[in-house]
């Protein structure tokens, strides 16, 4: 196996694929060979190789786990490269411009390319934020197209479940579209809230002041500018979109609150509690039936 780019994600599942004994060797590639030395040097790869073409030599399964943003590039130096009964993926957070780069890059190996996200992860970067156990129990989405070959989906499937990832397929649109609103826009709104207070030039006091609901809600505005700056740029519009329909609501609420409605305050704050209250026991109870 190899995995280009060995970091949180990339180095989480080599780690996991490693101490499960799934994989013969696991070969890590990616941009510098500092990063590629400490994936070795935690145990997360056997070895490293810091040629794309050598890297996936003899591999029967390459994962992308760079960032978005450099996925395009990946897929059209890895075209004359792969092994021809090869296994491709990725683990990218958004999946239409993914494809897109795959059917511009990969010709015959298109077939062998499962497109994929793991909706795990943390706001840490790099393999010293990678641990094996990252997959167990969350949801990996697929996104097949229709020139992919089932049985391709079918191992690849077989591969996150054996890491402990709850696996489902959806389209590539409707990935995006609830991506979008599920993972991108709380980032959005995050970096937006830290930024705002930062921007109005009081945030040394606002921080000091700052309690537990601050930094629960905004924990993942630490996360990896460069990361979230693909991400947006290759989910233009639905984010866009996401953004743009929150923005209303946010507005809608300032009249709310300005006029002094206190009965529709109370009707939203209460259907959006029991909605969060129903979501997390639906979370709970894929956990236990899992146990
Ligand atoms: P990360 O920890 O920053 O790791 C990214 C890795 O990609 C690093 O090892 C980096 O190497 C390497 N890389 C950067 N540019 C490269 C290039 N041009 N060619 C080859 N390798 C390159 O990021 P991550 O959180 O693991 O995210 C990896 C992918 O998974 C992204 O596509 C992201 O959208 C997706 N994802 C992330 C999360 C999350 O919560 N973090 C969740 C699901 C999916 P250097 O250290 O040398 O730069």
């Amino acid at each position: 196996v190899t995995v280009v780019g060995v970091g949180l994600i990339g180095g989480s599942l080599a780690g996991a694929l490693r101490e499960a004994g799934l994989a013969g060797e696991i070969i890590g590639t990616g941009r510098s060979a500092e990063t590629l030395r400490k994936a070795r040097d935690l145990g997360l790869v056997d070895r490293y190789e810091t040629r794309l073409d050598r890297a996936v030599k003899g591999s029967q399964l390459v994962v992308l786990a760079a960032p978005v943003g450099v996925i395009s590039a990946l897929m059209a130096n890895l075209a004359g490269c792969l092994e021809p009964d090869a296994l491709l993926t990725d683990t990218g957070s958004v999946k239409g411009d993914v494809v897109a780069a795959a059917r511009r890059h990969l010709g015959e190996c298109l077939p062998c390319f499962v497109p994929g996200h793991p909706v795990a992860g943390t706001e840490r970067s790099g393999p010293e934020a990678a641990f094996p156990e990252l997959y167990r129990g969350h949801m990996v989405i697929l996104t097949p197209v229709a020139e992919t070959l089932a049985s391709a989906t079918a191992r690849i499937r077989a591969l996150w479940t054996a890491v402990g990832a709850r696996v489902i397929e959806m389209s590539v649109a409707d990935h995006d579209r609830i991506l979008a609103m599920t993972s991108h826009l709380p980032h959005m709104l995050a970096y937006a809230l830290v930024d705002h207070l930062v921007a109005r030039g009081d945030d040394d006091r606002c921080f000091d002041l700052a309690a537990g609901g601050f930094y629960d809600f905004t924990r993942i505005a630490s996360s990896d500018p460069a990361m979230w700056r693909d991400i947006c740029l290759h989910n233009r519009a639905e984010i866009a979109s996401a953004v743009r329909e929150l923005a209303g609501s946010l507005e809608r609420l300032a009249g709310h609150i300005e006029e002094g409605d206190g009965a529709t305050l109370f009707d939203m704050f209460r259907r959006a509690r029991d909605a969060r209250a129903q979501v997390a026991d639906r979370r709970r109870g894929r956990a236990e039936t899992r146990v």
